[in-house]
């Protein structure tokens, strides 16, 4: 199946980013070549929120450094329209000068808010930073956008003069936010953006990553581990092993009715909120596999339960099911997977 076919099959067609065969490998010496993302591709529509899920290692965060270059990708295209109907271009072909135009409408969330901020500039200064690059603004007009955001992402004017170690993991995120927000971009790539911070703060960062897409009309490329907040901010879900994408569904459908045997082995980790209730965990056959070697064929098939020698010896593409899922699994068609029941997760279905 092309990567046109996927886009086609998995998106609408307002795409203000349409990622296209992105490659990155890194050379691991005399152990040979690292492929963390292999041939990845998908469309994230205006205002969507598109996560990408894997464990650690499955290429998730290489991936959204690549689109946000913060480091350079081996192959592939990712391809930003500004607004419908206007010209195309290839974030990761733009030289300098066009680059430095473009990037204020992609930005990045980190996920640590303790190191992504530089501990020797103010937070004014950190706010204002992504504004400066992007080109010349009058510094009456950086004071008040700097200010503007500052309030909505919950910061006090007061807190503009001081410097990051001041505040707590939650204040900082903020920040991160406010950086991100300041150029007023059109999608935003959050990596991990609230695995660093206490429960009740992470619903407060959320909350604000929702209401800021509402009124914004902001695509998140949101990259996560954790599948709770996945399934509670994202209308689509992309899950990755080993540098590849193995599925890719509406949220409601992955959740509920996984394709691909890894999906439901994550799912199965979900805690449940009930004590009373319980669900099997599945534990996957042997070690994960080293990415400078892996496996021929299906990259997860020494550790399913669902094996075949087909699946030892054939790489499975990632293409369409009979009822219009898109899997990367031999017997994507005649499995029965589990998904999260929402009986015993305590929620309503
Ligand atoms: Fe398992 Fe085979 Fe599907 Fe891979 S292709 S996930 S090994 S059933």
């Amino acid at each position: 199946m092309s990567a046109d076919a996927i886009a086609e099959a998995t998106i609408a067609a307002d795409a203000v980013l349409r990622v296209d065969g992105l490659v990155k490998e890194f050379s691991a010496g005399a152990s040979g070549t690292v492929v963390a993302v292999d041939d990845v591709s998908f469309t994230i529509g205006r205002g969507e929120t598109f996560s990408v899920v894997g464990e650690s290692g499955s290429g998730k965060s290489t991936l959204g450094r690549a689109i946000v270059r913060g480091i350079e990708a081996t192959a592939g295209s990712a391809w930003y329209r500004a607004e419908e109907g206007a010209e195309e271009v290839d974030f990761l072909a733009l030289g300098r000068r066009d680059l430095k135009r473009v990037r204020r409408e992609l930005q990045m969330i980190f996920q640590d808010p303790f190191s992504s901020l530089d501990p020797r500039m103010t937070v004014f200064d950190i706010v204002a930073e992504p504004l400066r690059a992007s080109g010349r603004i009058a510094t009456r007009d950086l004071r008040r956008r700097v200010r503007s955001i500052a309030e909505r992402v919950g910061l006090d004017p007061s807190h503009l003069r001081r410097y990051p170690h001041s505040f707590s993991g939650g204040q900082r995120q903020r920040i991160g936010i406010a950086r991100a927000l300041v150029t007023e971009p059109r999608v935003i790539v959050a990596d991990e953006a609230v695995s660093a911070l206490d429960v009740s703060i992470q619903a407060q960062i959320i909350n604000l990553l929702k209401d800021l897409q509402d009124e914004r009309g902001i695509a998140y490329l949101f990259i996560a581990h954790d599948l709770s907040i996945v399934e509670h901010i994202s209308d689509r879900v992309a899950v990755m092993y080993l540098g590849r994408v193995v599925e890719v569904a509406d949220t409601d459908d992955l959740f509920s009715r996984p394709r691909h045997p890894y999906t439901e082995v994550l799912l199965s980790s979900v805690p449940v909120p009930d004590p009373d209730a319980k669900r099997e965990r599945i534990i996957p056959l042997g070690e994960v596999p080293s990415p400078t070697d892996r496996p021929s064929g299906c990259h997860f098939s020494p550790r399913c339960h669902y094996a075949t020698e087909l699946c030892r010896t054939e790489r499975p593409p990632l293409a369409e099911t009979r009822d219009g899922r898109v899997v990367a699994c031999h017997r994507a068609d005649e499995l029965t997977l589990r998904g999260i029941d929402h009986d015993l997760s305590g929620e309503t279905a």
